[in-house]
This record gives structure tokens, sequence and C-alpha cells, in this order.
């Protein structure tokens, strides 16, 4: 289990997280999201036992990280910064002595991820001489080449097409199958929603959002609907609990406060024409992070 308890994070007078608490369990995805210079690397920093807390206090099974342990753990750091004149198998056996493997158990593993990956080709290249998101999937396998209890990765999407992005959550699902416990961090607030259940929105080192990503929808309201069909744009915007109306070029976006809104929308886009689309719709974590840290500020 990861326990991050109350832990507050000062770099002279500014506040980079402040008094922060979350648990992990094995077998949990949980993702810590924020816009730039929230906290998130900070927080990872203080996970690894590379920070200090100012205040609070970080465990790892009931302990801090240290040389003892840090064995079971893997880290993808923020910044690319893979050793770039060496080859791959060169940089993965670095790597992993580093975790106390042997050679001929880190080879083996490194053909199997390298193939997983489709890059077996590049394991006597050199760093530098791969592509960006060839460097990056070479950063991932860095971080899992021992098999870590606890993987904790700093923006491990960020660069990735999409193809990609699907990559690295599959072995990252293959990780939580087999009961490990991983944290990610992202700035894209989205596109986490279909395989992270858990999850922490950070802004300026303070907690935003919180708890199971359906609860956080659920308990925020506000859904949007979409619609396709002859619909009378001022009706639209003249029923109580609508607040917004936009009109794309294929579908109308009608955005509500509550359900008895959506029923009220319901009833009168029954009396419309030709309506080949109506959809009911969460509102995104982005709308959700937009709307908080707007209530955030209003509060100040
Ligand atoms: P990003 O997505 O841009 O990487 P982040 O969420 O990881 O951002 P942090 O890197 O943890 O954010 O930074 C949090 C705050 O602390 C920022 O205001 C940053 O400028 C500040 N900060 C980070 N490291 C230091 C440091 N070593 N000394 C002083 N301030 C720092």
């Amino acid at each position: 289990m990861l326990e991050v308890k109350n832990a507050r994070m000062l770099y002279g007078d500014l506040v980079a997280v402040d008094r922060l608490s979350f648990t992990i369990k094995p077998g949990d995805i949980f993702g810590l999201l924020g816009t730039n210079g929230a906290g998130k690397t900070t927080t990872f920093r203080m996970i690894m036992g590379l920070l200090e807390p100012t205040e609070g206090e970080v465990l790892y099974n009931g302990q801090h990280v240290g040389y003892h342990n840090v064995n079971e753990i893997g880290y993808m750091i923020e910044e690319r910064s893979l050793l770039t004149k060496i080859t791959v198998k060169e940089l993965m056996l670095y790597f992993g002595q580093l975790k106390d493997m042997e050679p001929r158990v880190i080879l083996e593993r490194l053909d199997y991820w390298l193939d997983r990956f489709g890059i077996t080709d590049y394991k006597n290249k050199k760093i530098k001489e791969l592509s960006k998101g060839n460097q990056q999937k070479i950063q991932f396998i860095s971080a899992i080449i021992n098999n870590p209890k606890l993987l904790v990765l700093d923006e491990p999407f960020s660069g990735l097409d999409p193809i990609n992005t699907e990559f690295f959550v599959e072995v990252i699902r293959d990780f939580q199958r087999q009961g490990a416990m991983v944290v990610f961090s992202s700035h894209q607030l989205d596109h986490v929603e279909s395989f992270c259940e858990e999850l922490i929105v950070l802004e300026k080192g303070k907690v935003i959002i919180e708890g199971r990503i359906d609860q956080v929808k659920k308990d925020f309201k506000k859904q949007n609907i979409k619609i396709k069909g002859d619909v009378d744009v001022d009706k639209l915007k003249a029923i109580p609990g609508v607040f917004q109306v936009i009109e794309n070029v294929d579908q109308i976006i009608v955005k509500i406060e509550n359900d008895d809104a959506a029923s009220r929308v319901f009833d009168y886009v029954k009396t419309c024409q030709h309506i080949t689309k109506y959809d009911v719709e969460q509102a995104s974590l982005s709308e959700i992070f937009i709307a908080k840290v707007g209530q955030a500020h209003e509060k100040v």
C-alpha cells in the first residue's frame, strides 16, 4: 500500500503541494492530474524519497522509500533524460543493475519488451538515433524492467500518438492485473477517463477534485445533451436549467444544470421533427476542472 499522508512541500515561500493525502492499494491505477506547475512532479519526488516533505509523510508498505525497498519500485521521470550516447541494451543493463538485477534476466526481459513494443531492431542502436516516441518507450521499459510492485509514471503519455498511448495503457493494465500499484500523472484531463478509476486533480498544489471518476461526474450534476435535427435554438435557451447552447456544424450541444433540466429538454425535443441524434453525456473532467477552479478563485 502507498500512503501519502497530509504531505506538504514548500520551496521557500512557495507552497508546491498543500496537505495532500491519498492511498493506493495493490491493483489500483491512480491518476494525479493537473495543469503545469500543479505539484505532480513534486509529489512523485516525495513518494520516491528524493524530497523530504516539509510536513506529513509518504509510506510504501509502512516504510519510507530508500535503498532497502527501491528495487520494488519503477519510476519514469518526466524529463526524458536518457543517456543518449549509449545503446538501448547498454542503457537497460545499467538501469537493471542499479536495481540489483542479473544481466541475464535484464536481457531476457528487454527482448520481451522490445518485441512487445515492436522495436526489436533498436536494441543495439544508440538512444540518440531513436525517434522521440521510441525514446519514450525505452524510458518506459527502463521503469518496468524490474517488474515493479509500485509503478510511478510522470507524464508517461505526453507527446505519444493515440496508438502508442493505447500500447502504454495495455501494459499498465497488465501490471494492474498482476496486483501492482500504479500512479501516473497527466496534464491531459480527459483522455484518462477510460482506464483510471481513482484520481486527484491538483491546482497550484491544492486538491480541486478527488475520488472515483464516476462519482465525481455524478456529483457534479451538469450534463451535455447532443442533438441533431430541426430544433429551435431560442426555445432550447429558454428552457429553465439550460445555461448554454452551442451550435456546432454537425450538432447542437445543450449544457444543462441537472436531471430535471434534462427531462424538460427531452419533452421539448419530442415535439421536434427529424431528430437523428439525442445523447445525454456527463460533463467531461476538463469541464468539471474549469468550473471548480473558477469556484476556488471566487472563494479567495
Ligand atoms: P508540470 O506539469 O509543468 O511538470 P508539475 O505539476 O509537475 O508541473 P511541479 O514540477 O511539482 O509541478 O512544480 C510545482 C511548483 O513548484 C511550481 O510552481 C514549480 O515552479 C515549483 N518548483 C518545482 N521545483 C522547484 C524547485 N526545485 N525549486 C523551487 N520551486 C520549484
